[in-house]
């Protein structure tokens, strides 16, 4: 399989035909599983042999999930989580201690902040914020007891881009673990592994799913780091995905290489639309040559990804007046679904930062985040427009 290219991955790789020979994958709504005999209880249990036992940790569907993406994402092992929250809890629950020091990025996702904050600090483990882009401060912050390096680039909802090469260079330097969450680009767009990440985190909600049914993530790296301790964890702690929404999953990676192609395409356009836009100040979008790291964004991925944020003339009352003029577009807080959504990030996923950190980290009140779909792109431009017309 390892020969394919990522889109014979996305559609082929990691499944084991049943008996019944059925050429889409087959769903294992099982708990658990049968043993021929008590010494194969035995020989599962101690790990002697290799097979299910019980399907918090073993399950097949959950399985050729986790291989394919791990494939795709140019990984040795994955594995699977309940959320994409869950695979960043598993991570640092599985890979940090108490008295561990981590620098992230300021410009992540705000539930992280709040996990990092609020549950990590609780464990004795305490967080570095600094600026996604200044690499001097990435620098600066790094102590005797820093054992990771986190961010997500693009950046949400601002469209950062971080420097993944130096970044990486950085964390072989103070023996650390380079972790990106590639929620945004997914294996399509950019391969943090292959610019020197050592974990990739994901939450399968968003683009790997793409439809918006399920909630999951994963955790993909190599065999030592996945295996011998966020499975570890994860045989024990339990935040587990289900079999369910790892089929679900599975459907979404076959598709996932032509919706990114069509996601990306439609956000330059409405990028492009909306710089031009008299009632729209500043326009947040990697594709764009105007953004202040287009070179950097065409080194490490391979398009400008679905995410378009851009700041109103006004405050936060024209943001809402744009967001409640649409009549099409989804206000909701989900991104990476072929519905196009439409959310106001201060009052929304960045709420419970605090109004100075957020300020900081550039979300302003002006602010609006599109996760662009794949319906039409006139109909998108032309619901926005109702909203945008009247503050001109
Ligand atoms: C949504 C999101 C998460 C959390 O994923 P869930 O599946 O909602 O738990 C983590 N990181 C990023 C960048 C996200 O957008």
């Amino acid at each position: 399989m390892n020969s394919f290219n990522i889109e014979t991955l996305a559609i082929r790789a990691g499944y084991e035909q049943t008996h019944e020979q059925e050429n889409s994958e087959a769903i294992f709504p099982t708990s658990s599983f049968r043993y021929q005999s008590a010494a194969q209880a035995a020989a599962r249990f101690s790990g002697e042999e290799k097979g299910n036992v019980y399907s918090r940790f073993t399950n097949p569907t959950v399985r050729t999930f986790e291989q394919r993406l791990a494939l795709m994402e140019g990984g040795e092992s994955c594995v699977a989580t309940a959320s994409g929250m869950a695979a960043i809890l598993a991570t640092f629950m599985a890979l940090l201690q108490q008295g561990d020091h981590v620098v992230s990025s300021q410009s992540i996702f705000g539930t992280t902040k709040v996990l990092f904050n609020k549950y990590l600090a609780k464990f004795g483990i305490e967080v570095t914020f600094v600026s996604q882009t200044d690499f001097s401060e990435w620098e600066s912050a790094i102590q005797p007891n820093t054992k990771a390096l986190f961010l997500e680039t693009p950046s949400n909802p601002l469209t950062e881009i971080a420097d993944m090469s130096a970044i990486s260079a950085l964390a072989k330097k103070s023996d650390s673990l380079f972790i990106v969450d590639n929620c945004f680009c997914t294996p399509i767009l950019q391969r943090p592994l292959e610019q020197g990440a050592d974990i990739v985190i994901h939450s399968a909600t968003k683009f790997l799913d793409g439809q918006g049914r399920g909630i999951g993530g994963a955790v993909v790296g190599s065999e030592a780091v996945v295996e011998e301790h966020v499975r570890a964890f994860m045989r024990t702690a339990g935040p587990s995905m289900s079999p369910f929404n790892a089929w679900i999953f599975l459907k979404g990676l076959e598709t996932l290489s032509i919706r990114m192609a069509a996601h990306c395409q439609s956000a330059l356009v409405l990028a492009e639309w909306l710089s031009k836009h008299p009632a729209v100040e500043q326009v947040f979008y990697p594709g764009l040559t105007s953004h202040p790291q287009y070179e950097l964004a065409c080194k490490q991925q391979s398009s400008g990804g679905g995410l378009v944020s851009f700041r109103v003339k006004g405050g936060q009352a024209e943001a809402w007046f744009v967001i409640d003029q649409t009549q099409m577009l989804s206000i909701t807080a989900n991104l990476g679904d072929v519905k196009t959504s439409i959310t106001h990030p201060a009052t929304t996923t960045h709420c419970r930062v605090e109004p100075t950190d957020r300020i900081k980290a550039g979300i302003t009140d002006n602010l609006v985040r599109i996760s662009v779909g794949l319906e039409s792109i006139e109909d998108i431009k032309a619901d926005l427009a109702k909203g945008l017309d009247c503050l001109e």
